[in-house]
């Protein structure tokens, strides 16, 4: 009997307790919840493992609280540029774009490229095109745009910083986690009834980064990957780390070569190999058992999971 579930995550930072607001935690809280309950949903219909992590993550694109979509980060030059991935780990098939300004849901452009595209990865105003000819829908560049993002730029450049992880400047906009010091990476991964593994991570990237710069979101085996053999992962962190150590493919392949459990692999690499390097964030990971594991070596990750039939379990904090 398969224990389908899935889980998802809104990005891992740090905790800026001083400002937080309740009202902005139970917002977070109930987006999760709302979220992981869809995802469920989804599953106990039959659903495949795939269709549900591209529309936990197109609904956490949507959900402005989150660097997705709607209310992703600025890059230095005032613009948006997001990236996003999916992943089938029934077929290995994948497919994601990277630097794409004018697509409302980079999730269902990647899915898109999966299948209907014999390529992996497009970039740019290719990708915008690819998604245009799919029919899906195109909005304006300032429509990702939120209020606290363009505050958190001008923090950023006031600062000269790219805000990528712990560096960031003093503010007070009652979001649970330090908005200048998380990842607002979104995604998620899932088991389905038939036993099928998938991933999808969606990102508007670093607050401040150079136009043109992409991170492990997009990159399949970086920032997403899925295999039935073993695991699904989604990664959120420090991009330009989790590239360099392939972090979410070396989940897969410490269990498969080394045998390592679904804790054990994830233990290693955001506990150990992740901050080895000068990276923090964390991943979700749901492996073929059905296993879940949600580390991250910053103060907080926005996270949820729910198996079939179960109410949706979520979090903010290292201790809930
Ligand atoms: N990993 C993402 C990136 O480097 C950032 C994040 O997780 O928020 O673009």
């Amino acid at each position: 009997m398969v224990k389908a579930a899935i889980a998802i995550h809104g990005g891992a930072g740090a905790i800026a307790r001083a400002s937080m607001s309740a009202e902005k935690e139970q917002a977070y809280i109930q987006a999760l919840s709302d979220i992981v309950s869809r995802g469920q949903a989804m599953l106990a219909e039959g659903r495949s493992a795939l269709d549900a992590v591209t529309e936990a993550v197109r609904l956490l694109e949507e959900c402005p609280l989150f660097n997705a979509g709607k209310g992703a980060v600025f890059t230095h030059a005032g613009t948006h540029e997001l990236d996003a991935s999916v992943m089938d780990g029934r077929t290995l098939e994948a497919g994601a774009v990277a630097g794409v300004s004018r697509i409302r849901n980079p999730v269902l452009a990647a899915r898109e490229v999966l299948a209907h595209s014999p390529h992996v990865l497009l970039i740019g105003e290719g990708a915008e095109k690819f998604a245009a000819e799919r029919g899906l829908e195109r909005v304006a560049p300032d429509f990702f745009s939120t209020d606290e993002r363009r505050e958190q730029l001008e923090r950023a450049l006031a600062s000269e910083q790219v805000l990528l992880d712990h560096d960031g400047a003093a503010q007070s906009s009652g979001d649970p986690l330090d908005p200048d010091r998380k990842f607002g990476t979104v995604g998620a991964v899932a088991l389905d009834l038939a036993g099928d593994l998938a991933a999808a991570t969606s990102t508007g990237g670093m607050t401040n980064k150079q136009a043109g710069r992409v991170g492990d979101s997009p990159v399949i085996g970086a920032g997403c990957y899925a295999n039935n053999a073993n695991v699904a992962v989604s990664c959120t962190g420090t991009g330009e780390v989790y590239m360099r150590t392939l972090a979410a493919y070396d989940i897969a392949a410490l269990m498969a070569y080394a045998g390592l459990s679904l804790k054990e692999a994830t233990d290693r690499v955001i506990m150990e190999k992740i901050p080895a390097f000068g990276g923090s964030g964390g991943l979700i990971a749901i492996d073929r058992e059905g296993n879940i594991a949600l580390p991250f070596n910053s103060e907080g990750m926005y996270r949820g999971y729910g198996y079939v039939g179960d109410a949706p379990n979520v979090g903010i904090y290292r201790q809930q």
